[in-house]
């Protein structure tokens, strides 16, 4: 399947003779910037890089640029601004939106070498890492110290900080640690113009406009980020989860809303139906209740004493919401095992499908039984299975919708299906995103949440940054033309007209 319109160059097709001209005049360019082996243009070089991690959009770029120093990736972008040629930042691919799908006209940029951790700071609870370093790597080289990076993907062990940072990527433990933003402190980086750029500082709070709010979550949007310093925590003396069964998705959906309410905030709390523990446990082995309509992990930690009470008080809280059975870990690796199974949600699901879509919105977490019935419905309608998991205490679901992309006919469906679930979340009063990103996948669904007014100030933002927009073109906010279009797609299909639809 090829790149969506809005993610292309222009509306209007390029003939194959132009395309060559341009590469050819990029090449020409970008060649005597970096060593040989750090510029790819042959199609069999750069496939690798057609896609992310959602597989169904692809486009090739004219290059591929591996810079190595922070020369070499100011040069990249000035050369770039000077042809006017877009510029796609990538990090492991492993963005679920699009985000680091390749512009058809563009170089896509790799901070793959960019993959050193220059300090660990124990006494500031710092480190300072280049942006192509993993998520994983960071607590590595920390854990000497008895420190971590809280936010933890489930694609840690390959995606980099500099992915996050752009994703403003969350994960288990951020319902009670925070996602990316409350846990980095600076950003270094380059604007389109090859010029160096810096947000936020080593203190807290950094002098003047708060712009490392901006710059996280941008999607690669406003600066090539280089170099980020990130917040480190103590690791906790001890964790324990509880795996608890319902048999009722609303009871489990309203567990999780009276966990919160009783003031319990917990390391993680997640939640699998049916269809995905059945999916995970035949994959990992963890151990599931097989017959629970849905199950919850919930995690504590802290001192011994601390994890003790507060798994009284979990356990006291679930069984009032009607959970049927509990198994608590009593062993590190029995914790592990709890947590195998929806850490492997993904691939799990790739196993029982040829494909699947992986949305991504959030919901007020009262309305997680509402939304979760309502996804059922979907699945009649448009004719394709749904596996379920979620950040429950975010509020943050991950539909995986079955599908077979061969079939345009199913890709269709599952985009109708995808697009359904994202408007039904900012219905319910949510967000089209969680912690994805917007990327091509969700461009129609933001003329859902945002009036012209808020995406033309989301413009203005980028143009300030990026004048010529430059930079990852074609993503995250959608154009007039295209919500134009959209708004007459609903009417047509007898959906709410969008901006009538209640406001976040
Ligand atoms: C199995 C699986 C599980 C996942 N689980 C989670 C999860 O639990 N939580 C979660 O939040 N996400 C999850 N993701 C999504 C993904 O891993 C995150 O979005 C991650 O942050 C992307 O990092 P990356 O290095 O792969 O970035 P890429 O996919 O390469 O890029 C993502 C975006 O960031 C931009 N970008 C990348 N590097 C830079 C840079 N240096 N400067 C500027 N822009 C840049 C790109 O242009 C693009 O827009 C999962 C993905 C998979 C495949």
């Amino acid at each position: 399947m090829n790149a969506p319109a809005d993610a292309r160059a222009s509306d209007a097709p390029v003939s194959r003779e132009e395309r060559q001209r341009r590469q050819a005049e990029v090449v020409a360019a970008l060649r005597p910037l970096l060593p040989a082996h750090a510029l790819l243009w042959q199609r069999e070089d750069t496939i690798p890089y057609e896609c992310d991690g959602l597989t169904a959009y692809r486009a090739m770029p004219l290059a591929v640029a591996l810079p190595e120093t922070e020369a070499q990736v100011s040069a990249v972008l000035q050369a770039c601004n000077r042809l006017q040629v877009p510029v796609v930042a990538r990090g492991a691919g492993t963005g679920l939106s699009g985000g680091a799908m390749p512009h058809e006209l563009g170089v896509t940029l790799s901070l793959a070498k960019f993959n050193r951790i220059l300090k660990v700071d124990p006494v500031s609870r710092t480190a300072v890492v280049q942006a192509g370093v993993r998520n994983a790597a960071i607590s590595e080289a920390a854990a000497p110290h008895g420190l971590y990076y809280a936010p933890d993907p489930s694609s840690k062990i390959a995606c980099t900080i500099g992915g996050n940072v752009a994703e403003n990527s969350g994960g288990m433990h951020c319902l009670k640690y925070g996602l990316t933003i409350h846990n980095v402190l600076r950003v270094r980086g380059f604007a389109i113009d090859g010029a160096p750029v810096e947000f936020g500082s080593e203190a807290l709070d950094a002098p003047g406009l708060d712009l490392l709010a901006a710059v996280i979550g941008s999607e690669g949007m406003l600066a090539v980020t280089i170099e980020v310093t990130v917040k480190l925590v103590p690791k906790p003396i001890l964790a324990r989860a509880i795996l608890a069964s319902f048999d009722d998705l609303r009871k489990a959906g309203d567990a999780v809303a009276a966990l919160i309410g009783a003031g319990i905030i917990p390391a993680g709390l997640e939640m699998m139906d049916k269809p995905m523990t059945a999916a995970v446990e035949d994959f990992v082995h963890a151990g599931y209740d097989l017959d629970a309509a849905a199950i919850l992990i919930c995690e504590s930690d802290g001192t011994p004493e601390e994890v003790e009470e507060e798994i009284a008080r979990m356990v006291a809280v679930m069984e009032g919401a009607g959970a049927t059975r509990f198994a608590i870990s009593s062993s590190e690796a029995e914790r592990l095992k709890f947590w195998s199974g929806r850490m492997n949600a993904f691939p799990a699901s790739g196993r029982i499908s040829p494909d699947y879509m992986c949305m991504d919105s959030t919901i007020p977490r009262r309305q997680l039984a509402e939304i979760l019935t309502r996804i059922g419905e979907m699945e009649t309608k448009y004719g394709l299975r749904c596996c379920n998991v979620f950040h429950a205490g975010d509020g943050n679901l991950h539909p995986l919708i079955l599908f077979d992309a061969n079939d345009p006919d199913q890709l269709h469906r599952a985009e109708l299906f995808g697009a359904d679930i994202l408007e039904t979340s900012v219905a319910l009063g949510g967000t089209v995103t969680g912690e994805h990103g917007v990327g091509i996948e969700k461009l129609s669904s933001m003329c859902v949440q945002f009036a012209p007014a808020e995406r033309e100030q989301m413009l203005g933002l980028k143009r300030a940054f990026d004048p010529a927009g430059l930079l990852n073109p074609g993503k995250v906010i959608p154009t007039l033309h295209r919500c134009a279009e959209y708004g007459k797609m609903h009417v047509k299909k007898g959906l709410l007209p969008f901006p009538d639809l209640p406001r976040f």
